[in-house]
């Protein structure tokens, strides 16, 4: 019988021979509470300690190590308080090497004359040699003691095994070697006071413990790890603590990788299935005259790629089963059309359509969208003269004025409104549609789970709304397969013809910036128009956008700064560096009806510069606009900068993007902005903004799950992905419930929690 990773989280650390009250508590702190956690507890790093030089090749200043045998131990006092151990050590060439320990008094009892060791460290100059201070050490053998006398200054020693021997506190007894080998580095609390190496003598006890009557299970049989090339479990759990070479570890790695991933894509298309299996959809007719209707009146073709995906949904929309499906596509790709087209299936249908998104500013961008690409459709309506109404769209968002508000809710139960565009507003309680048929949530990553279903409960007599949510932040496919392994994928991968390259640059200094607004009015006078991006309203307020900081875990500086205002920008400029050119001001703080009017003046041509804050950054498509200015462009992350610069470019004109940025921007603010002058490829970017931001945060809080991708990398490991995910589905084919698999149900209930597990398998 082999022993089972489920059985290990039943053992306590506490079990452990060597873990002291101190160290449990420590432990707990760091949420290491049993053997499990120990074995996954893994280094953050590894140091390699095996190149070894003998002391003449001693260089200094680069770190080595250096086998040798002790020749003298003397105990000295330099003035006051200050005592230090000399240690001389000679090497077989009879090369001498002095090394100083300062604070370590017992070494004189650890080391004798004749003693082999081994030390690590990096040799300063001394008198025309090379010395150490403080080093690592190893004892590698001891040298006889003749008589057992003790305690002489200089020579005397308890002999023992490596490493041990001495009651002084800070010594551990047992010890593993610190050199020649590659030694794990581990995230450690100083202040609850465990250190790494502590922590490395506890993983060592807890796989001793693990595997001390029997090995440790596998899920995996061995032709099947033969078939995806990976190591056993119990040599991954061994090596990646306590690697022989860099490929032992990353072995080790990929295959403890591989089992995330795949319990992960285990969770997800269980939940998949099951969302499948208790779906009562709506079977949709996705021909019909609206769609048609709309598709004819737009002011351009669809492009193939938005004609592929309709399709992808139409198909969806079409089945009894309620659609699961994410629109995944870059800055500009066209995802807004392909949203009002699938809302419009449902309500040629008889249904109703609801668009949810992040911000206010965004569901108000999407209304002006809507009501712009959806003017002059009418609906089915029998009581009507000419057996149509008008087709109805309202905003609902927190700030909606209480009798509009009461409208739109009262006029959605219903059914005499068609479609809702509206924020988080849209899931309290009152609001109640007549028929929820299609449900679209666009940039899907600022939402969480639970709001996206609260959303899908939205339906009426028991019917799901087919759900479509998009992205605007394409992430590599691998990654869209672990964060969003439960939906269907559609990819709009071209944008719409006539998209010219915008030219990008990130300008700091006055003179440069001189130069940009100089730019600003040659193209005022050729007829063409500016925006001018800030984060804040006013001076001193909080940025608009309401998106959490990006990389802000090292901004200090930007805090500290202050950052651009709309108001005082548009009058600075004004009447200075853009004087004489008209510059109108747009943001979240503005009626409805004034943004409507100074972006009607915009687009008319009759202002040449508007300074906004994010508002511009979906749905404002202005094709004569040619230049983007964007201030604090350090403040913004790579998305929000690639979607503002998506502002221009449209109008077959060359553009340009600027990035103004305060001198000496963070390292990663400079990553950010050098990566926007790089490329103009969403999908590079992503992948930049993945490596910028950790793949923590840009999983976010979507996958309970995702707490269990510690070794796996999104962007390292595309192929265990592809991997883990087909083997998901085998599995899951061939057996739904995992009953032939008890090994997989129950890790799969380890890791995403029991009460997840038990509902995800009971289907
Ligand atoms: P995103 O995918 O970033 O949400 P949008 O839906 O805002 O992109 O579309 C970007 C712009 O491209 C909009 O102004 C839209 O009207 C325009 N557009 C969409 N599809 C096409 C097309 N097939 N041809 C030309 N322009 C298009
Ligand atoms: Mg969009």
């Amino acid at each position: 019988m082999a022993r089972r990773l489920a059985r290990l989280a039943e053992i306590g650390v506490v079990e452990l021979p060597g873990a002291g009250e101190r160290a449990v508590k420590a432990l707990g702190e760091l949420g290491v509470k049993t053997v499990l956690d120990l074995l996954t507890y893994y280094p953050r790093d590894w140091a390699d300690r095996r190149a070894t030089s003998t002391i003449s090749e001693l260089v200094e200043g680069r770190e080595t190590s250096v086998h040798a045998r002790v020749r003298s131990v003397t105990s000295r006092r330099a003035g006051g308080r200050r005592s230090f151990v000399q240690v001389v050590l000679a090497d077989t060439k009879g090369a001498r090497l002095p090394v100083t320990f300062f604070n370590q008094p017992w070494r004189t009892r650890q080391l004798a004359r004749g003693d082999e060791v081994v030390v690590h460290g990096r040799p300063s100059a001394f008198r025309g040699g090379m010395q150490m201070t403080n080093p690592l050490l190893d004892v590698v053998a001891v040298a006889p003691r003749a008589e057992e006398r003790a305690g002489t200054a200089g020579t005397a020693g308890a002999g023992g095994t490596a490493g041990a021997g001495g009651s002084d506190r800070s010594r551990p007894r047992r010890r593993r070697r610190q050199t020649g080998r590659i030694v794990p580095i581990y995230r450690q609390s100083e202040r609850s006071g465990i250190l790494s190496y502590e922590i490395a003598d506890l993983v060592s006890a807890a796989i001793r413990r693990a595997e001390d009557e029997c090995a440790l299970a596998d899920p995996l049989s061995a032709e099947r790890r033969r078939d995806l090339g990976l190591v056993s479990r119990s040599d991954a759990f061994h090596k990646i603590h306590d690697p022989g070479s860099a490929s032992e570890k990353e072995a080790a790695r990929r295959r403890l990788a591989f089992d995330e991933l795949w319990r992960l894509q285990v969770a997800l298309q269980l939940r998949r299935r099951a969302a499948v299996a208790s779906s009562r959809g709506i079977r949709h007719s996705a021909r019909g005259e609206l769609v048609r209707r709309f598709v004819r009146g737009l002011p351009f073709e669809l492009t193939p790629a938005q004609r592929h995906g309709l399709a992808e949904i139409a198909h969806d929309l079409e089945r009894p089963v309620a659609m699961h499906r994410l629109l995944q596509g870059d800055v500009g790709s066209g995802k807004t059309v392909v949203a009002l087209a699938t809302l419009l299936v449902a309500v040629q249908g008889g249904h109703q359509g609801a668009l949810m998104v992040p911000t206010e500013v965004l569901a108000e961008q999407h209304l002006l969208a809507a009501r712009r690409l959806l003017t002059g459709l009418g609906v089915p309506d029998a009581t009507r003269l000419g057996g149509e109404r008008p087709l109805e769209v309202a905003l609902l968002t927190s700030r909606t004025p209480t009798s509009e508000r009461s409208r739109v809710i009262s006029q959605l139960a219903a059914g005499s409104l068609d479609i809702v565009v509206g924020t988080h507003a849209l899931l309290t309680g009152e609001v109640r549609f007549s028929s929820l048929g299609v449900a679209v949530v666009d940039e899907q990553h600022r939402f969480g789970v639970d709001q996206r279903a609260a959303l899908r409960e939205k339906g009426s007599r028991g019917l799901e709304p087919d759900l479509l949510v998009m992205t605007a932040t394409p992430i590599p496919r691998t990654a869209a397969m672990t964060v969003y392994g439960d939906l269907d994928l559609t990819v709009l991968g071209e944008l719409p013809p006539g998209r010219l390259p915008v030219r990008t640059d990130w300008v700091d200094g006055p003179l440069a910036e001189a130069e940009v607004w100089r730019h600003v009015r040659a193209e005022a006078a050729a007829g063409r128009q500016t925006y001018v991006v800030c984060p804040l309203v006013r001076p001193g307020e909080e940025p608009e956008d309401g998106e959490e900081p990006e990389g802000g875990e090292e901004t200090p500086g930007a805090e500290a700064r202050a950052l651009h205002s709309v108001v005082e920008e548009a009058e600075r400029l004004g009447s200075g560096e853009l004087e004489g050119l008209r510059v109108g001001m747009l943001h979240g703080q503005m009626r409805s009806v004034e943004k409507e009017a100074v972006m009607a003046a915009f687009r008319g041509g009759e202002l040449d510069v508007l300074v906004a804050t994010t508002v511009i950054e979906v749905g404002v498509d202005v094709p004569s606009a040619t230049v983007v200015v964007v201030e604090d462009a350090d403040h913004f992350g790579i998305a929000q900068l690639h979607q503002l610069r998506g502002r221009v470019g449209r109008g077959g004109m060359p553009s340009s993007c600027y990035l103004l940025a305060a001198p000496g921007p963070t390292s990663t603010a400079a990553r950010r902005l050098r990566a926007l002058e790089a490329t103009a490829d969403g999908f590079e970017l992503a992948k930049a903004d993945l490596e910028l931001r950790g793949e923590g945060t840009v999983l976010g809080v979507r996958q309970k799950g995702r707490n269990d991708l510690r070794l796996a990398s999104l962007l390292l490991d595309e192929d265990l992905v592809v991997l883990a995910r087909e083997l998901a589905g085998a599995v899951l084919d061939a057996d739904p419930g995992l009953e032939r698999h008890p090994a997989f149900a129950e890790e799969l209930e380890l890791f995403v929690g029991e009460e997840e597990a038990a509902y995800l398998l009971k289907g």
